[in-house]
């Protein structure tokens, strides 16, 4: 047996244990700044982890999209567009299926709002599935019209984890009511998430994460923007936070470590549950674009959600819309891994359809204003190449 194997074996054995309690926070999409180390847990072992296999000739596609980030936050308000009454529900910045079901919740009361029952939703991601999907279990007759649809969207790209402030508004840009607003959009969510655990393809499950660091854990730095940061404080009451594990009481090769468990959404599966439910339960979709506000007069329905993501920036002309862009490399799937690991700013996170390894970046600005959605291979290279010898040696005591 030669020594890579060797400290394979002993990633797979991981080390004894003294017993277990597990303490988390969320990982979230741009996955570990987030979490502030909180009290070590010395009690806590990692149980045996398989190895992530993670090497760049394993890449089976690279995927791009941009996330819509609004400095003041997502646009969630009702305007007159003609005689249409036009409900926007857009500029999720990377939270946009953290946040879907307490998001669609406002807008489809603001869409029924006026008595109307004969309700259009435009788009097709997260914001318009979930739109959709309230509205018609409020009894509306609703038709989504779009573009594309999953697979095509760019919801479809997502990491899938939940990051409900991940690049969500400017801290400094933001109306003072909105970390209220947010706060009722996120525990929405949250709970609503909650009912979809334990179904067949786990379209939503609990991981573990593990934030990996060679020096003592710090809060993130606040780049060029200061992008707002409320889960920590407003939802410890729900959400677990990350600990600090006692040196020798997990397998990897690094000083620190912090150990947390979050929602992780299949995104394959979870699109499908929601486009399936949606038309069993009466909904209609019809492959639709639209060029300018103008052609909203197309439609014969009077109340209209607008969903359209990114896709607001050119179809309303809102330059408040920044892209972030987001490079993913997938690798095979590897069910017998349930966890994800951050280190040194790249994330590699299994889910039941793949791996997915992206490049998070220091304090959040990684992508910012760029709009390029052609991939980058060796982005995607690099950021594999950071878990070098991480699955393959033994832990290193902390200094
Ligand atoms: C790399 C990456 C990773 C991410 N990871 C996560 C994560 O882990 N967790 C999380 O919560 N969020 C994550 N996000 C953010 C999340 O993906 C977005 O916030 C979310 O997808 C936005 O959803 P949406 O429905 O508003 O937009 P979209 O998914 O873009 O949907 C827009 C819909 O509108 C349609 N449309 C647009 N323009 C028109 C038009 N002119 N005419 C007709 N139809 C139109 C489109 O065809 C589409 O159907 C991530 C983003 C990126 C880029």
């Amino acid at each position: 047996m030669n020594q890579m194997t060797n400290n394979r074996r002993a990633f797979m054995l991981g080390l004894t244990g003294l017993g277990a309690t597990v303490a988390s926070h969320a990982f979230a999409e741009d996955v570990s700044q987030k979490p502030i180390m909180t009290d070590e847990m010395p009690r806590f072992v990692v149980p045996p982890l398989a190895p992530i296999k993670l090497s760049a000739d394993r890449i089976t596609r690279i995927t791009v999209c941009m996330r819509p980030f609004r400095a003041a936050g997502p646009r969630l308000e009702v305007e007159t567009v003609g005689h249409k009454r036009v409900v926007h529900n857009y500029g999720h910045g990377g939270s946009g299926w953290s946040l879907s079901w307490g998001s669609s919740t406002i807008a489809a009361r603001y869409a029924l709002e006026g008595g109307k029952r004969d309700i259009a939703v435009i788009g097709c991601g997260a914001l318009g599935l979930t739109s959709a999907l309230l509205l018609r279990r409020a009894g509306a007759k609703v038709t989504i019209y779009a573009k594309e649809r999953p697979p095509q969207t760019r919801s479809f790209r997502a990491t899938g984890t939940w990051s409900p402030d991940s690049r969500i508004a400017d801290a400094d840009k933001v109306a003072p009511t909105f970390p209220a607003l947010w706060e009722d959009m996120a525990r929405t969510s949250y709970a609503t998430y909650q009912t979809l655990l334990g179904l067949p393809g786990e379209p939503v499950a609990w991981t573990d994460r593990y934030a990996l660091s060679d020096d003592a854990p710090k809060p993130r730095a606040i780049g060029a923007i200061h992008f707002a940061e409320y889960e920590k404080k407003q939802l410890a009451d729900i959400t677990p936070p990350f600990r600090l594990l006692a040196p020798g009481a997990h397998p990897f090769p690094v000083n620190y470590v912090r150990h947390g468990t979050s929602m992780q959404f299949n995104v394959t599966e979870l699109s499908r549950l929601l486009l399936e439910d949606f038309l069993r339960e009466g909904g209609q979709i019809e492959t639709m674009t639209f060029n300018t506000p103008a052609d909203l007069a197309r439609l014969k329905q009077s109340v209209i959600v607008n969903c359209t993501g990114y896709g607001a920036r050119a179809l309303w002309k809102d330059e408040s819309i920044i892209p972030v862009r987001g490079q993913i490399a997938w690798l095979p799937a590897q069910p017998e891994a349930r966890y994800g690991v951050y280190y040194r700013n790249v994330v590699a996170l299994p889910r039941p359809d793949g791996i997915v390894v992206q490049q998070a970046g220091e304090n959040d600005m990684w992508g910012y204003g760029i709009d390029n959605e052609t991939a980058d291979r060796a982005e995607s290279e690099a950021a594999i190449a950071t878990f070098a010898g991480i699955f393959d040696r033994k832990a290193s005591p902390r200094p």
